[in-house]
């Protein structure tokens, strides 16, 4: 074989593509119901908007973007996530003015050259929502109610919640400089990544994978204990919205997410029934990003979740069949096969799926593949048939058959 896919990315083959169509119908009505519109935008932007949303030195800029220039000499990148995008049309298209508090969502495929394994690609699939315009700690928690709410409908029964407060502008700056000095002092215990991160993006060393990081930060000071007054007011409104509401969650005070715009709240979903990669779902608050994209002051809070994750992460498997076509209509000579192909054309013409074989076989082999594609009916067409205009309508699962007129079929199925 020649040509195969490329590393990372995957095919989504008849038998699994229905479980993909049943979580999107379930997205989409969720998001429905939380009054969420679809925006779609291109898979591909200029390459400086995500390198300055998502921030230069993290590792989706530095290290993961499918990054090329086209034949003008313009920097392009194949979007490596939503929000950016989402962003960069609301603010070109003069959302906000419309709706003062504009509730987006996506689905689509997102790109990252990661290091392909289970639970990672390249070629990702991800859904998300924004709301733009409030800075209400109501909207962090809808975020994490439609995201909880959207993984339950699809089937996903066991998830855990974690939140927490990356800060802002005032609180930020002052307990990133005493994390660093505390990080240098431990520094040649880190390993070499976190060592690199110290300078970089010093609250990401306490989000290390690593045990023995863990251990060695272990007893460093946390941003949720630094917070402004304004802050701790937010976070705490998030939590008391969350225990109103009885819904379960845990305070990770080492959550970070690996994408430098996020302020005050940020949360995930992870899964037990995933393994390593376990993140089902990330969000956060991002107040200040359309400023950083040159639009006005606007504050948003948003999610994104995986769905190659959501269906690993599924309770109930079990491949689906493809639909199988209502009719087969089998024709056993050349006369009767371009009679039950005009038929045929009429009948979809009408709304009705109807398949035929393409391929001359025999009348057993069509009665064959007729069952092998699940069909509902089958019409035997012949020389008689052509004859007196009268068919056979035999429905599979029974084996009952009723005679009917050949100019009758879509009546009878009706
Ligand atoms: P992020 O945009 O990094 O916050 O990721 C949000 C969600 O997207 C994660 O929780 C995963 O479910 C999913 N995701 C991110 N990266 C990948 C990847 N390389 N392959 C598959 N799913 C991914």
């Amino acid at each position: 074989m020649k040509f195969r896919s490329i590393k990372g990315t995957k095919d989504i083959l008849p038998g699994e593509v229905e479980t993909w169509q049943q979580v999107e119908s379930t997205i989409r009505q969720i998001m429905r119901v939380y009054n969420y519109h679809e925006i779609r935008t291109p898979i591909f932007e200029t390459t400086s908007l995500f390198s300055r949303s998502i921030g230069e030195l993290t590792d989706i800029v530095s290290k993961e973007m499918y990054t090329f220039t086209d034949r003008s000499d313009e920097s392009l990148t194949l979007r490596p996530e939503g929000t950016a995008s989402v962003l960069r049309a609301y603010l070109q298209n003069n959302l906000g003015e419309l709706a003062p508090n504009t509730k987006l969502y996506y689905i689509g495929p997102m790109f990252r050259q990661e290091r392909p394994q289970a639970g990672r690609l390249r070629q990702f699939h991800q859904f998300g929502a924004e709301a733009l315009g409030s800075s209400s700690p109501q909207l962090d928690t809808e975020m994490m109610l439609l995201a909880r709410d959207i993984l339950r409908s699809a089937g996903v029964e066991s998830f855990d919640l974690k939140v927490n407060s990356v800060g802002c502008q005032n609180c930020r700056p002052a307990y990133k400089k005493l994390l660093v000095a505390e990080l240098k002092r431990l520094q040649e215990k880190l390993t070499l990544e976190s060592q690199s991160r110290i300078e970089k993006n010093p609250l990401r060393v306490l989000d290390s994978k690593n045990e023995g990081d863990a251990r060695i930060t272990a007893h460093l000071p946390l941003m949720k204990d630094h917070l402004c007054k304004e802050c701790a007011d937010h976070f705490g409104s998030v939590q008391s919205i969350l225990r109103s509401l009885s819904i379960p969650y845990a305070i990770d005070g080492r959550l970070v997410r690996g994408l430098d715009y996020y302020t005050r709240t940020a949360f995930e979903i992870t899964s037990s029934a995933l393994g390593s990669q376990d993140a089902l779902v990330g969000g956060g608050r991002y107040d200040l990003l359309t400023e950083e994209l040159g639009g006005k002051a606007t504050p948003g809070v948003g999610f994104a979740a995986g769905i190659e994750r959501l269906i690993m992460a599924l309770d109930k498997k079990g491949i689906a069949r493809p639909a199988g076509p209502k009719l087969f209509l089998i024709g056993l000579d050349e006369p009767s096969r371009s009679l039950t192909f005009l038929r045929a054309c009429e009948l979809r013409e009408k709304g009705i799926s109807v398949e035929l074989d393409y391929l001359g076989r025999s009348i057993k082999a069509q009665l064959r593949e007729a069952s092998r594609q699940q069909a509902d009916y089958v019409i035997v067409v012949g020389e008689r048939e052509l004859q007196t205009k009268s068919v056979s309508l035999k429905e599979m699962k029974t084996g009952s058959e009723k005679k009917i007129h050949i100019d009758e079929i879509a009546a009878a199925l009706r």
